[in-house]
């Protein structure tokens, strides 16, 4: 089985969606590449793509057009300058002139060259895309098809998995694996991921991609509680982080995200307002995400609130801005390791699983993490991503409009709220007498997306998609 990095499971992205929007992105990056490596990019005359399944029915919502034009302009998703996030699809529009790789203009009309086939779908999975490069005389040059696999995680047809084959100390493709190692090592589970992770990089330089990470998610939750106005798509959505926080009169005053973090470790707070700022950070983050902003990937962009508004509840309201740097790396490791085992033996993909597979294995994640950072053992850490899971089963992907707004933004407040009550439940338990195991419910969760009807599988043709009665315009 591939193996896959705590770094893959938390990336750096932009919104609205990992699967819709990022992995689009990275393939349109990746087929400028494989045109490059034959040293034919300057003899291209006009691309196509052909967008399939849930990619074709839900992409307009999901800013699937103006990733494809962010991609084949060959900017890079991590870096790429947010003004141009906007402007440029804009530009493409307006003057059907695409810089692609940003070196050589081609005609580019998004009309003719985004072809959405609504109706059909490849057979390896929903999310397909196929790209064509053609030259002058109308020969096709290169084409490729990929898929969007969920969490920005893209293969290309008959490449095989998304991960590496590379050879772990402590290989970990079920949570059993987990018990195993840190009981026959005698180490932490942290510990475990760390000595995994020097495989792919050397422990500092692992130190710093997360602690960058926490640093990006910071900015996002401050821009996040910071900034009002609606959301764009149509659907008439405020923002409403500013003012769930703004009654927080008494909080010390800041002038960075990073001071802004660290006041919130001073305030004093009842159970109300702890329960209304954790809601209100998952928000912050699930607004910036609707809003095209920078987010990390978490696993998914329709779930990215969930991990760091509990990281925010363990570091700041519960430790009181005593959580050490390594005690907030380890549990974004464990978080992510958590993650990992869900897309091996499951899916992230809400297109395959529904919104079990986002904002559930969100909530996993972050239940098993915030166990482990409140000196839960290993068994009562994997006995809170069972419990966080268990209570997501079956639940649908109906996003209203194909926008991620409604319910994607609350539902990472249900998700966070959730995961600090599985922490709860499994920090009081004897996980020696839990019932249901956390592959179990792995298992489970991966039945219950196969037995799912399509309409609940991020295509916006059933559940709350098909009740919304108010008509969205075009936009
Ligand atoms: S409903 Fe859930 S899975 Fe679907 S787009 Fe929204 S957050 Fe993602």
């Amino acid at each position: 089985m591939d193996q896959i990095s705590v770094l893959d499971m938390l990336k750096i992205g932009v919104g609205p969606s990992s699967s819709h929007t990022m992995g689009p992105w990275k393939a349109a990056l990746r087929f400028i590449e494989l045109i490059d490596s034959k040293q034919q990019l300057q003899r291209v005359h006009q691309i196509s793509v052909q967008l399939y399944g849930s990619l074709a029915l839900t992409g307009k919502g999901h800013a699937t057009i103006e990733a494809l034009i962010l991609g084949l302009s060959g900017y890079p998703i991590e870096t790429v300058p947010m003004k141009d996030v906007k402007t440029t699809p804009q530009q493409v529009a307006t003057t059907q002139v695409l810089s692609l790789a940003g070196k050589f203009e081609i005609g580019f009309s998004i009309d003719r060259d985004i072809i959405f086939r609504f109706t059909e779908r490849l057979p390896y999975h929903t999310n397909g895309m196929q790209f064509l490069a053609v030259d002058e005389q109308g020969a096709i040059m290169v084409e490729a098809t990929y898929y969007s696999i969920g969490g920005g995680f893209v293969v290309m047809e008959n490449e095989g998995g998304a991960g590496s084959t590379v050879t772990l100390p402590y290989p970990i493709n079920y949570a059993r694996d987990v018990i195993l190692h840190c009981r026959l090592s005698g180490q932490s589970l942290p510990w475990i991921i760390k000595e995994n992770e020097k495989v792919w990089r050397s422990e500092s330089e692992l130190d710093s991609a997360m602690w960058n990470i926490w640093q990006v998610m910071v900015e996002t939750l401050y821009r996040g509680c910071h900034t009002s106005g609606k959301l764009p798509g149509g659907l008439d959505v405020s923002r409403r982080a500013p003012k769930m926080l703004e009654y927080l009169t008494m909080a010390p005053a800041y002038d960075s995200p990073q001071q802004w973090i660290a006041s919130l470790g001073e305030l004093s707070l009842s159970f109300e307002d702890t329960l209304s700022i954790v809601s209100c950070l998952a928000i912050a983050t699930n607004e910036e995400n609707a809003d095209f902003g920078r987010i990390v990937t978490a696993p998914t962009n329709g779930a990215a609130g969930v991990i760091p508004a509990v990281l925010v509840y363990y570091a700041y309201l519960n430790r009181k801005g005593k959580a050490t740097r390594t005690e907030i790396i380890d549990f974004l490791c464990v978080a992510s390791e958590i993650g990992s085992i869900f897309k091996k033996r499951s899916t992230i993909s809400a297109a395959m699983g529904g919104c079990q597979a986002e904002i559930g294995v969100s909530s996993a994640m972050a239940a098993a993490a915030l166990t482990h950072g409140m000196r839960g053992s290993v068994e009562q850490t994997l006995m809170a991503a069972e419990i966080a899971m268990e209570h997501h089963l079956g639940m649908t992907c109906d996003p209203v409009g194909g926008l991620v707004q409604i319910p994607c933004i609350e539902r990472n407040s249900m998700g966070a709220i959730k995961a600090i009550t599985a922490t709860q439940i499994a920090l009081k338990s004897d996980p020696s007498a839990a019932k249901i195991s956390l592959d179990e419910v792995v298992q489970t969760m991966w039945e219950t997306a196969q037995d799912m009807n399509d309409k609940y599988k991020e295509t916006s043709l059933g559940g709350l998609a098909s009740n919304y009665s108010v008509k969205i315009p075009e936009c």
